[in-house]
């Protein structure tokens, strides 16, 4: 079963279309860039797959995670909870509770896997800080488990968040554009990282990346989107320059 299966997905807004008869499949164990300049529907492929948005109604459209479809609507979308506990979101902007500790963010991440009333509570076992800690170890911030989030740099912060995924669990991470804002250091350890947990946990990363030249270094296959559509997909090694040129139009080069 792969980790990933999309088969013909449209979205539509208003009169835009943004993803056009998108198909893929991702393996478990995977990680894959996907790449396209600004504006090519990279986020909005990556909303799909967090259960953050519908499919448009209209179409054949199918999104399944894990082997579990997860467009549905209504009542059945109830049953999506328990696939999306098993999905890390890793984004841009950290998304981290700045006033608590570096800890307690990771630890927040396992909330879903323990009942509502004691996450309620706001108090952790012992077993799970030790967990908690395991996973700060993984992506070299143990010594910083006390701080508060808001006393970490950008990409110690997008670190804690790969921890926060780790304590939750997850068996799939969606990194969307985790190193826009990073300078060219931290954006390093934070595609390191990503790498290290795919590598040594086995765990299916997708992760969105505008510039193509992080993907090279750390995937071995790219999907390249292009107006909603999908423009290349096999490894990335094959990419040449004139493919990038098309895909990028002038922008080749032109890191921010
Ligand atoms: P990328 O992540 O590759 O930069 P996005 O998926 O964010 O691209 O956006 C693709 C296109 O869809 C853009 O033209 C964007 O303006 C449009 N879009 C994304 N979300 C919405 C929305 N909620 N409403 C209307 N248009 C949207
Ligand atoms: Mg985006």
């Amino acid at each position: 079963m792969p980790a990933i299966k999309i088969t013909d997905l449209h979205k539509t807004f208003g009169d835009a279309r943004v993803l056009k008869a998108i198909s893929l499949e991702v393996a478990k164990g995977e990680m894959v860039a996907l790449i396209g300049s600004s504006g090519s529907g990279k986020s909005t492929l990556m909303r799909h797959l967090s259960c953050l948005t519908l499919a448009d109604r209209s179409s054949s459209s199918c999104v399944e995670v894990l082997g579990i479809p997860v467009q549905k609507q209504g009542r059945a979308a109830r049953d999506i909870r328990k696939t999306r506990a098993r999905i890390g979101n890793v984004f841009q902007q950290f998304n981290l509770v700045n006033r608590l500790s570096v800890l307690t963010n990771v630890l927040i991440g396992g909330l879903s896997r323990v009942p509502v009333w004691r996450s309620m509570l706001g108090w952790f076992t012992r077993e799970e800080k030790l967990e908690a800690l395991k996973a700060l170890e993984l992506v070299g911030l143990r010594e910083h488990a006390l701080k508060r989030a808001s006393e970490l740099s950008g990409g110690q912060q997008q670190r804690v968040a790969i921890a926060r995924a780790l304590m939750q669990k997850a068996e799939v991470i969606l990194a969307d554009e985790p190193i826009a804002s990073l300078d060219p250091e931290s954006s390093r350890l934070v595609m390191e990282t990503l790498e290290r947990i795919n590598r040594e946990l086995g765990i299916t990363v997708i992760v969105t990346l505008h510039q193509v030249d992080y993907a090279q270094k750390y995937c071995q296959r790219a999907i390249a989107l292009q107006a909603g559509e999908i423009f290349f997909d096999g490894p990335i090694a094959a990419m040449d320059g004139q493919m990038l040129s098309r895909l990028y139009g002038t922008q080749v080069g032109a890191e921010s």
